[in-house]
């Protein structure tokens, strides 16, 4: 096991190393740091998050750039805003012995005069994100055609998020000699491509799944019906009191609904996700950091690169749409030598993604219950006892204790004890004693179903592009509806279906009595067939369909069952055609 020493660092990061309390490099530092330094070469480095990318390309870089030049050498690139400042500050605290070094952050919702300003001062270094920095270029606020450094940070997930045409562009205009250091969680292949197309002979390094932080986390997975999520986020929630969790949701507006529904029932929790102007974000992580919140609802994008140690608690309150995406979640938990849990809710539908996901962490995942209510009323009841047993005196009651203590004259110790967490209990217990069992199990085949829902027909599908996840996203957001507010979605090739509580079926018909996708006016009408047995509905179908006009009408309300669909759409071609045209207001 090497020193920071035997990488060959110099003094003044040596001193700003102990500054940092490092005692010694983590393993991707080990391997990377010695090659950067000791040759000019490209570098593709697979690395989980938390293992310490950053100094492992922070190190060599800032040894090898020439603070008394005030050119442009190094750029590196990053995904988000928050990566990127974290990035800035960490190379800043690393380099602050370096005299005269200048690091600037450029990114995007900030005034781009203000960091022009910066550079033109003179900086060494430059950590962006590709979309600003694109911008900058464009024009001609900064000027990379010296660069001897580039660096490409969470390469995975810069392309994850749609950022290929910006870095190529940006790459476009560094010098062909540079340096090319490419760090990346995963390996997909379109991070290979990148390193084929734009890299130069690299080097490797992997660092294995032996690092430390991976394997502190245990993943369980727990099978709830899609409308139960919520509920199951709340029981795991009271069975854990001490949760510091990061929640995370697939699409922004599931964020905030999440978000908003636990503050709404008394957790402290916060929503982190794109749509929040930076400073709302800003306050959101300073209050998480100083665990003010203790329940962060976020969505991948705004959580990557959050630095925050003692995280308990992943919550996958949905699965992430790409596999890879799980291993960035789960990351969040179980560092700096800590233990952590990630743990899925998901309903039937999914449970088959655990199987792909368990080949991808090569680890296993251990299928839990979702606590009944009087085990986490038992829970609850032994953390206040616990907390109570634990609590230091404030002697400032002392003056009130007298009345107190005439006040419980004649109640015994016993009896006290029972009064006093009765409090608590109570809460809990009234909460919790009606509470339904939410686990599922995977043999039964038929979703639950309180009867109480209606199935709607849709005259999209695949072909405009949809898949059942997709789809459900789409009617969510037009709708404006919360999670589980849809469910039942089945994509066909030209139209769909989906189910929703009889509650919501105004609000859906009349929706969508004209909306255009695409161009192409929405159709959506009552399916006959609530559930899914196609048998029986089919007939049923066919005669509703001799009877044209009744859902033909283009009025609310009008009926078509799933084996109805198919009939009627091969016979007019084209449903939206069918129903008047109006404009939206
Ligand atoms: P990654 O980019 O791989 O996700 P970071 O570079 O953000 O990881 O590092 C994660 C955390 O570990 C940071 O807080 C960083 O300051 C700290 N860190 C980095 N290297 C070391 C080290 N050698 N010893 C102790 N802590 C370290
Ligand atoms: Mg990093």
């Amino acid at each position: 096991m090497s020193t920071f020493q035997d990488l060959g660092l110099n003094k003044d990061l040596l001193q700003a190393i102990t500054d940092l309390g490092f005692e010694k490099p983590s393993e991707v530092q080990e391997k990377a740091v010695p090659i950067l330094l000791n040759s000019e070469t490209d570098l593709v480095a697979l690395a989980q998050t938390g293992t310490g990318k950053t100094a492992a390309f922070g190190f060599p870089m800032l040894q090898k750039i020439d603070v008394d030049s005030r050119t442009t050498q190094g750029l590196i690139l990053s995904p988000t805003r928050e990566l990127c400042l974290q990035i800035t500050n960490e190379m800043k605290l690393y380099g602050k012995y370096c005299k005269g070094l200048n690091v600037v952050a450029v990114y995007g919702g900030a005034s781009i005069t203000e960091q022009a300003r910066e550079i033109k001062r003179g900086a060494q270094i430059i950590v962006a994100t590709p979309g600003r920095m694109k911008d900058m270029i464009s024009r001609r606020l900064v000027d990379i055609t010296k660069i001897e450094y580039a660096v490409l940070d969470e390469a995975d997930e810069m392309l994850n998020m749609g950022f290929k045409e910006d870095i190529t562009s940006i790459l476009s205009h560094t010098p062909d000699d540079k340096s090319t250091w490419l760090f990346s969680a995963t390996m997909p292949r379109e991070v290979a491509a990148i390193a084929k197309n734009f890299m130069y002979n690299p080097q490797e390094i992997t660092v294995g799944r032996k690092n430390e932080s991976t394997s502190q986390v245990s993943h369980e997975y727990y099978l709830v019906n899609a409308r139960d999520r919520y509920q199951a986020l709340k029981r795991l929630a009271d069975a854990n009191p001490d949760i510091f969790s990061v929640i995370f949701c697939r699409t922004k507006r599931d964020t905030q609904k999440v978000a908003e529904r636990l503050i709404e029932d008394g957790y402290s929790a916060g929503a982190l996700h794109g749509d929040l102007s930076q400073n709302q974000r800003d306050l959101v992580m300073k209050s998480f950091r100083n665990k003010q919140i203790q329940m962060l609802v976020a969505t991948d994008v705004a959580a990557r690169g959050i630095d925050v140690d003692d995280i308990t608690h992943v919550i996958n309150y949905q699965l992430p749409d790409e596999i890879e995406t799980y291993t960035h979640r789960s990351g969040r938990t179980g560092r700096a030598g800590k233990t952590g849990v990630s743990m899925v809710i998901v309903s039937k539908s999914e449970v088959r993604k655990i199987k792909s996901i368990e080949r991808i962490i090569k680890k296993q995942f251990e299928k839990k219950d979702i606590p009944n209510g009087m085990e986490i009323c038992e829970v609850q009841l032994m953390s206040l006892a616990k907390k109570v047993h634990h609590t230091d005196v404030n002697h400032d009651i002392d003056a009130y204790l007298g009345d107190i203590n005439a006040l419980f004259e004649d109640t015994s110790k016993d009896e006290l004890i029972k009064k006093f967490f009765s409090v608590e209990f109570s809460r809990f217990y009234n909460y919790y004693q009606k509470a339904l069992d939410l686990n599922i199990s995977t043999s039964n085949d038929d979703h639950k179903d309180s009867g109480n829902s209606v199935r709607y027909f849709i005259n999209v599908g695949k072909k405009d592009g949809f898949d059942w996840m997709s789809l459900k996203d789409f009617l969510k957001e037009v709708l404006e509806l919360g999670q589980d507010d849809v469910f039942k979605v089945e994509a066909k090739d030209t139209f769909s279906f989906f189910n929703t509580e009889k509650g919501l079926q105004e609000k859906v018909l009349g929706f969508f009595n004209d909306f255009k996708y695409n161009g192409r006016f929405v159709n959506v009408e009552i399916s006959e067939n609530r559930g899914r047995g196609r048998k029986r509905d089919r007939n049923r179908g066919k005669r509703r369909d001799d009877r044209k006009g009744s859902f033909n009408s283009g009025k609310k309300g009008g009926r078509r069952s799933e084996g109805a669909s198919k009939s009627r759409r091969s016979k007019s071609g084209d449903i939206a055609s069918s129903r008047p045209r109006r404009s939206r207001r």
